[in-house]
């Protein structure tokens, strides 16, 4: 009999380990069973270029269906409940049992009635909105962190500013981006806010830094509030959603501070704290390795994931894989792109207070590294290029 390996979740993670699972460990080994409540996935980072008017919806999602190219078997249905210690995981779709369980269900944003690039049909309202401010101020506003891509609002700052600039009206719109963090990119060490504030200021976008966590108190239809009593008046605000974990993670004992808690990240280890057959992965646990929420992030551990995986299910040793938490976010600027790319190694093993980043300045090559990695990025999971 296989084993039975049970994945929830569609995303970049759940979608990473069911491939990477079944190129070592043939159907008549392990069973990979893939759940998620959409029939669709999405490569997240084209949500801007939804906005932008670059990409149609069915250019940056395909349907969940082509895993079964690789012999995974997919099941759309809703996670309601996770129960490790009796190995069941209850659906719309009934009751599911494991050998071994992966738990890839990202986070998921609360609504907030404005426009963002967080999701794919807000990012429609984005396209809608944008065209609409000919004069005025245009606010980016991020509600709290943590949320997917901590460089994203910046990013989605920039491409405003090239929009703009592009039909002639940047001179008639302000951008202010407002953010918890007191300067851009201050997660990633003081040269990088540095770095990102000049050239902030050299697009004139302005940024104000609340310095707060969550930054913003109140939203009104044409007003915000940050956390430290600031009243930001504007046209138009495109609004990074507050995100949380899935309810059946929260409910479940896999969280802890509001996030799912993975063993020993420092070691690579991502089996939750308490159960030894359950994995806790991707944006879901992220918060607590901690990291920022990021597909590549979750790329570079899981070669650990799936080597104690097959470990788990099948007593086969792969070795011990090199042990490397990166991240790499391409920014869009418009005409051209730049790119940081992270080593977080350090920084998760306590040993340095930033992550070491390397910054790529800005380049049309960058931009088309991005294009092509959005290629990549389905052809590579799932065989398909939309
Ligand atoms: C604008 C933007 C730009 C980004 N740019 C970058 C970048 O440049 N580089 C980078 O590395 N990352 C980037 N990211 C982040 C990246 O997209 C995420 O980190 C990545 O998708 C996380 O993968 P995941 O598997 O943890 O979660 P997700 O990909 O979010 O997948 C979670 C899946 O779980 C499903 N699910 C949730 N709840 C349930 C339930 N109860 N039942 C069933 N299914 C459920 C969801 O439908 C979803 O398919 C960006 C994100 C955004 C929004």
């Amino acid at each position: 009999m296989p084993k039975k390996l049970l994945v929830l979740g569609g995303g970049t993670g759940g979608l990473i380990i069911s491939k990477e699972v079944r190129e070592i460990a043939g159907p008549g080994e392990v069973e990979i069973t893939l759940i998620d409540k959409k029939d669709r996935t999405d490569f997240r980072p084209s949500y801007l270029y939804v906005a932008f008017g670059y990409r149609k919806p069915e250019q940056v999602s395909v349907p969940l269906e082509y895993v079964k190219r690789h012999g995974v078997n997919f099941v759309k249905a809703e996670v309601k409940a996770i129960d490790p210690a009796n190995r069941k995981v209850k659906t719309t779709a009934g009751e599911f049992t494991y050998d071994a369980l992966v738990v890839a269900l990202g986070a998921e944003t609360v609504d907030t009635g404005f426009p963002h690039t967080w999701e794919l049909e807000p990012s429609l309202k984005v396209a809608e909105v944008l065209p609409q401010i000919r004069q005025g101020h245009v606010v980016i506003g991020v509600y709290s962190m943590p949320y997917r891509c901590p460089p994203a609002p910046i990013e989605l700052a920039m491409l405003t500013h090239f929009y703009y600039l592009t039909r002639g009206l940047r001179d008639k719109v302000k951008i202010t981006v407002v953010h918890p963090m007191k300067r851009p990119f201050e997660n990633f060490g003081p040269m990088a806010a540095k770095w990102m504030s000049g050239f902030l200021q050299q697009l004139g976008v302005e940024y104000i830094g609340v310095g707060q966590n969550p930054a913003i108190k109140a939203l009104g239809k044409n007003e915000l509030e940050t956390a430290t009593g600031e009243k930001i008046k504007f046209d138009a605000a495109f609004i990074v959603p507050p995100h949380k974990a899935p309810d059946p993670v929260l409910n479940s004992d896999l969280a802890k501070n509001g996030w799912a808690a993975p063993r020993s990240p420092a070691n690579g280890d991502f089996r939750s704290e308490k159960y030894d057959d359950v994995y806790v992965i991707g944006d879901v646990a992220a918060p607590n390795v901690p990291v920022g929420m990021a597909g590549t992030i979750l790329h570079s551990y899981s070669p650990w994931v799936v080597s104690n995986l097959l470990a788990d299910l099948l007593g086969v040793s792969l070795g011990k894989p090199p042990f490397r938490i990166v991240g790499t976010c391409a920014l869009d600027v418009g005409a051209y792109g730049m790119a940081a790319a992270c080593d977080f190694t350090p920084f998760v093993k306590k040993l340095k207070p930033y992550p070491d980043c390397m910054f790529l300045p800005p380049s049309p090559v960058t931009r088309m590294f991005k294009e092509m990695f959005e290629k990549i990025y389905f052809n590579w999971l799932l065989g398909v290029v939309p």
